[in-house]
């Protein structure tokens, strides 16, 4: 495996950071298209909390995550104008392309990453990101989180898993990287099945791997679940336990972004270790020292 840090420094000569944008849109899984509760993991937010008003321009957007992030980071740091709330490919294609040009028009973007459902790749909309691709590198970040049909109707996905692999060919198609999210964890499943995803989604072609445990916060579906004591949350060294096994099977020139992910802390319910992200991050960096 390569570490993000490492992929983004040798492509782009220098750290990367996200810079949040939400575009105002919904999801088909939340709108009645396909489903109207949303994923039984997923906030009101659709996973956008630290994004900035999907009613402001995009590179007002921009300039604002840039300078919330601008004390932090090295002066050389290179942006990617991330489309991260709910289903970003999820409107007129017109209206995808106005954003993504407003973005790459951005002095200090140098790469675009969207995140979607691989539902929501009509032809017309592929156009858009394979003009994209055209102009910059484009990432695309596609929620599989399981390849098990059965726990994803559980859990409401509402789309089938062979819906993802044909999402992955006509992206690859478009020139456009992939990014595949995994979440262990989720009720239903043992580690051999979150192995199992892992497996798949190499083996669809994704370019990257985002891992994260399953978090439960306010106002989903799980939160009730989780409160009568109908399901349960990975401690800390198990959820490290499957990853380690997960990275085992990663291939050596395939990009892991993501470790473990960062919830809300405004309405995470559980696991609570994922709170306190320097322990986290100190943890990983103890743990996986000799691959990262
Ligand atoms: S597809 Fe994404 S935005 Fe839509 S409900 Fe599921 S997790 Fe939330």
């Amino acid at each position: 495996m390569i570490t993000a840090s490492r992929y983004f420094k040798e492509k782009f000569g220098h750290k990367m950071y996200k810079a949040a944008i939400s575009l105002d849109v919904t999801c088909p899984n939340r709108d009645g298209k396909v489903g109207t509760g949303g994923c039984a993991f997923c906030s009101a937010g659709g996973s956008g909390e630290f994004a900035s008003s999907s009613s402001l321009p995009v590179r007002r957007q921009i300039d604002d995550a840039i300078s919330k992030l601008s004390s932090k980071v090295p002066e050389d740091t290179g942006y990617i104008a991330y489309f991260q709330s709910f289903t970003s490919t999820y409107c007129d294609p017109d209206k995808l392309r106005g954003a993504l040009n407003e973005a790459v028009s951005h002095p200090k973007v140098e790469a675009l990453s969207v995140a979607t459902r691989p539902d929501c790749l009509p032809p017309q909309i592929l156009d858009v990101l394979k003009e994209a691709a055209a102009r910059i590198p484009l990432y695309v970040e596609l929620g599989l989180q399981t390849c098990d049909d059965e726990v994803a109707r559980s859990f409401g996905r509402g789309y089938e898993t062979r819906v993802y692999d044909e999402a992955v060919t006509a992206l690859k198609t478009c020139g456009a990287n992939v990014i595949t999210h995994i979440i262990c964890g989720l009720p239903g499943e043992d580690k051999d099945m979150m192995l199992r995803s892992v497996e798949h989604a190499i083996a669809a072609g994704t370019d990257g791997l985002k891992f994260t445990c399953l978090y439960i916060l306010k106002n989903t579906r799980y939160e009730k679940l989780y409160e009568e004591g109908k399901i349960e949350v990975l401690g800390q060294q198990e959820y490290f336990d499957i990853v380690e096994e997960a990275l085992s099977l990663v291939p050596e020139d395939m990009v892991v972004h993501r470790l473990t992910g960062d919830g809300p802390k405004s309405i995470l319910i559980a696991p609570m270790w994922t709170a306190d992200k320097r322990q986290v991050v100190n943890y990983i960096n103890r743990r996986f020292k000799d691959l990262l």
